[in-house]
């Protein structure tokens, strides 16, 4: 396949081609713990499945052309990436991260890494004279997330990737929310990319999965060597389901990008709704820069409700089309009360200082019909007036 072919193309091509042994279009399964030796070291590529599997082969493969990377890591989770790139730092390093990351990735970093003597300093990555206050000369790594967790902020990659190579940090980019469809962070200068399969890259709630991607092979040596010897790889059978759910990427993403759209529209619209954070509406105070950065605005919208935390929870757990679960980016339509849910790893006043409150709650919009959605997030806001 031309490396140049449009991202649908990659998407369903790129890293796979037919069996050669039976013509099988779909990769498959390689459920092989080793592999046979035609004379001692002698290999056709592959020795043991911890530290490389067909399968796996295949997704790092497609994962990089996405991103338009060279080099792909698969990982059991997206926390196991995130660990495999702050497995690079040591006792007295600081690190620069982003002040509403998802709560699991703080919480590495506030109990594991603090623990072995790293230092962090959480910032707004949306003001990057902050960020650049921030670093320090024994600042190793800047890491952000954008569209951010929950509050949606947008981080201008170029801008923080041209401000880390001048001070000689290096730059990792969360690329969870958008995905590479809407956003290529390597293409705006950052050096790692890492992603949650579980979340869009999967996209159908059923397999749990992380990667990271990244174009310098010195580095990538050098986290290829941590993912081999930790070991945090993923089984074949899950590198197979996001093979799979890659291969409509492109194709969910525009419907889930439409919906949500549409949702956030009717949040701001509605009396009883204080504010609406998603990239893809004027209001955003970052538009002009997620036009520029990403291809749409996604699929995740946060709202903060002019109603007591109880209310909003009320809210949260009065929906019947959108479940009430933690996670996002499947196909279903799913709602999050940070506070309670996912964040609730992240202290109190930690939360108010990023600048979210206990009555803020986020959708992941997934791609049932519109209208469904929009009667259920109508009926739910109801019983704010019962
Ligand atoms: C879910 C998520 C993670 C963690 O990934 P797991 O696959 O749950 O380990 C990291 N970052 C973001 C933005 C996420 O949404």
């Amino acid at each position: 396949m031309n490396e140049n072919a449009g991202f649908g193309t990659r998407a369903i091509h790129a890293g796979q081609s037919p069996d050669p042994s039976t013509g099988a279009i779909m990769t498959p399964v390689y459920l092989t713990s080793t592999y046979v030796q035609e004379a001692p070291g002698v290999l056709r590529g592959y020795d043991y499945s911890r530290t490389r599997n067909p399968t796996r082969t295949a997704l790092e493969r497609n994962l990089a052309a996405l991103e338009g990377g060279k080099h792909g890591l698969g990982f059991a989770s997206g926390m196991a990436a995130i660990h495999c790139v702050l497995n690079l730092l040591q006792s007295g390093d600081h690190v620069v991260a982003g002040n509403d990351l998802y709560g699991g990735t703080y919480r590495i970093c506030t109990t594991l890494y603090a623990k072995f003597g790293v230092t962090f300093s959480f910032v707004d990555m949306s003001d990057l004279d902050g960020v650049a206050k921030a670093i320090q000369p024994k600042t190793r790594l800047v890491m952000t997330e954008t569209p951010s967790n929950p509050l949606l902020r947008v981080t201008d990659l170029s801008a923080l990737a041209k401000l880390c190579r001048q001070r000689g940090v290096l730059s990792m980019c969360d690329n969870t929310f958008a995905t590479p469809f809407l956003q290529n962070p390597l293409a705006l200068g950052i050096d790692v990319v890492i992603h949650s399969t579980t979340k869009y890259l999967g996209g159908h709630s059923d397999v749990v999965g992380g990667a990271l991607v990244l174009n310098d092979d010195e580095l990538a040596k050098r986290l290829a060597h941590f993912q081999n010897s930790v070991g945090g790889t993923p089984g074949p059978m899950d590198c197979f389901l996001v093979l799979r759910g890659t291969k409509t990427l492109h194709v969910r993403m525009e419907r889930h990008a439409t919906n949500a759209l549409a949702i956030a529209r009717d949040l701001e619209a509605h009396p009883r709704v204080e504010r609406v954070w998603y990239p893809g509406l004027e209001s955003h105070p970052q538009h002009a820069l997620a036009k520029r950065q990403m291809r749409n605005g996604g699929g995740m919208v946060s709202f903060e409700l002019d109603a007591s935390v109880d209310d909003a929870k009320r809210v949260a757990s009065s929906f019947r089309i959108f479940s009430l679960a933690e996670s996002l980016g499947g196909v279903e339509s799913l709602v999050d009360h940070p506070a309670t849910m996912t964040h609730g790893s992240i202290p109190p006043e930690e939360r108010r200082k990023a600048g979210f409150e206990d009555g803020l709650i986020r959708l992941s919009v997934g791609i049932e019909d519109v209208d469904d959605l929009r009667a259920d997030l109508h009926d739910a806001l109801a019983v704010l007036s019962r």
